[in-house]
């Protein structure tokens, strides 16, 4: 247990208990950078490919830090969704409860839950380390629920995310009410541009840990990709999934609308599916995240609002029911499967106007496999007959119209082939009639 590599960190004993518990020996890289830094009470910014490790990173640290002589609270820690934040203070609690005594207090502030009585609990009782969404958070400041005046350490996770959907203002109100000596703990994926004002506000020369990946996306990922020609796509969707036959799935669509239409469709077909799209209520939404934590469920028809940091265990199959508009998602996506180190399969279904974006995931080093359904199984399709699998810098232009060709022009190929070897033996029996 003591012979853990963690154990360099000088965390408390229990803390290492609680990672060796989990299994975990070996630090991944961004935990071994991050987590001295954070100890050292600089600002991060902790930049890596999703899968990476992020969570513990940032939690061991903050956990091993907990002041527990002071009844406040001293860490705060935000998420984008009411899903991610969960999962963060489920990773948590895995950690908290190898306390000999339980002296750490953690709790969950999302939306979406009863607010009067979150109330009431604060009011008995402040936790050292809150776990929430930022409106949520905030909501319990202004109602003096919650005391922040104090604290000095906030994360926020998927700030890439946060910034999309409009809540970097809500973290910045935070940032704004508490402590003025304030440790920022900065993580996300990719760290785009606009988030800048915001990190030179609350920043104060952050040490920024970018471990670059060397592949677009983990390397246990197979991608493959179907055309779907002229089928019905919900019935391609579903005997993919059928042959595929996941541990656990997730189809991914790119409109709530879809991903009940698929869901519905895979329900009638017999599967064991759930749903999970912001178009549900919040106990809905609780409701199928705990299916899908206790594989109650084989397939998760989900929208981008699960592509994005949720760490599901036994994720096998990523199904993309089309190609995300912004291509970051087809990351996003994909990184919910092969998981530290596991393997995945990531399998799309695309159509030729999705072809342009099939390209350019190509020249971000996707490399896809050309597959298609046969007798009940995902066959690989030669390369030569789909295009060009790996477009060489120069050819991508006439490699991305390779690509479109067969499809366009084969079907009307055939069938002027058929035509002129009709017309062909119309001719010759006519000859020989007249013979
Ligand atoms: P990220 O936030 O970078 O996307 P997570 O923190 O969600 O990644 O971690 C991804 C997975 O890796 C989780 O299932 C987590 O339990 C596991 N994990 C974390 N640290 C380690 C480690 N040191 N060794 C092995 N697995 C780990
Ligand atoms: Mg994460």
């Amino acid at each position: 247990m003591t012979n853990s590599n963690f154990s360099r960190f000088d965390l408390q004993a229990f803390l290492i208990e609680a990672i060796t518990a989990q299994g975990f020996s070996l630090p991944t890289e961004i935990q071994e950078r991050l987590i001295p830094a954070i100890r050292s009470g600089k600002d991060v910014i902790g930049q890596s490919q999703t899968g990476s490790g992020k969570t513990l990173a940032f939690l061991l640290p903050i956990v091993d830090m907990i002041n527990t002589d002071k009844a406040e609270v001293q860490t705060i820690i935000t998420a984008p969704t009411r899903e991610l934040a969960t999962q963060i203070f489920n990773e948590l609690k895995k950690l908290l409860d190898h306390q000999e005594e339980q002296t750490i207090q953690a709790k969950l502030l999302v939306g979406g839950t009863d607010r009067t009585r979150m109330i009431d609990k604060l009011e008995k009782a402040q936790p050292h380390i809150v776990v929430g969404t930022p409106g949520r958070i905030n909501d319990l400041v202004s109602a003096q629920a919650l005391g922040v005046q104090n604290t000095s350490m906030l994360v926020v996770d998927e700030a890439d995310q946060m910034l999309d959907m409009g809540f970097i203002e809500d973290v910045d109100k935070l940032a704004s009410r508490m402590a003025v000596e304030l440790q920022m703990l900065i993580f996300s994926a990719t760290i785009p541009e606009k988030l800048q004002p915001f990190l030179r506000k609350y920043m104060n020369n952050p040490r920024h840990v970018h471990v670059k990946p060397e592949h677009a996306t983990a390397p246990t990922i197979e991608h493959r990709l179907i055309s779907l020609r002229h089928r019905n796509k919900i019935e391609v969707t579903i005997e993919v999934a059928k042959i595929v036959n996941p541990y656990l799935a997730i189809i991914f669509t790119n409109t709530k609308e879809q991903a009940d239409e698929v869901a519905d469709a895979m329900q009638t077909a017999g599967l064991n599916v759930g749903r999970l799209h912001g178009g549900l209520q919040a106990r809905e939404r609780k409701q199928i995240m705990k299916q899908v934590n206790d594989v109650k469920i084989q397939y998760l028809v989900a929208t981008d609002l699960a592509a994005r940091g949720m760490d599901i265990k036994g994720i096998t199959h990523i199904i993309n029911y089309n190609i995300p508009k912004d291509l970051d998602f087809y990351i996003h996506r994909v990184g919910r499967t092969a998981r530290a180190g596991k393997e995945g399969l990531a399998v799309t279904i695309y159509e030729p106007q999705e072809q342009e974006a099939i390209e350019k995931l190509m020249k971000r080093g996707i490399n896809f496999i050309f597959a298609d359904i046969k007798n009940g199984e995902l066959i690989k399709l030669e390369k030569p007959k789909f295009g060009g699998n790996k477009p060489k810098s120069k050819s991508t232009v006439s490699s991305g119209k390779a690509l479109a060709k067969p499809k366009k022009v084969k079907p009307g190929y055939k069938k002027k082939a058929r035509y002129l070897q009709e017309k062909k033996e119309k001719r010759d029996r006519r000859l020989n009639r007249k013979k």
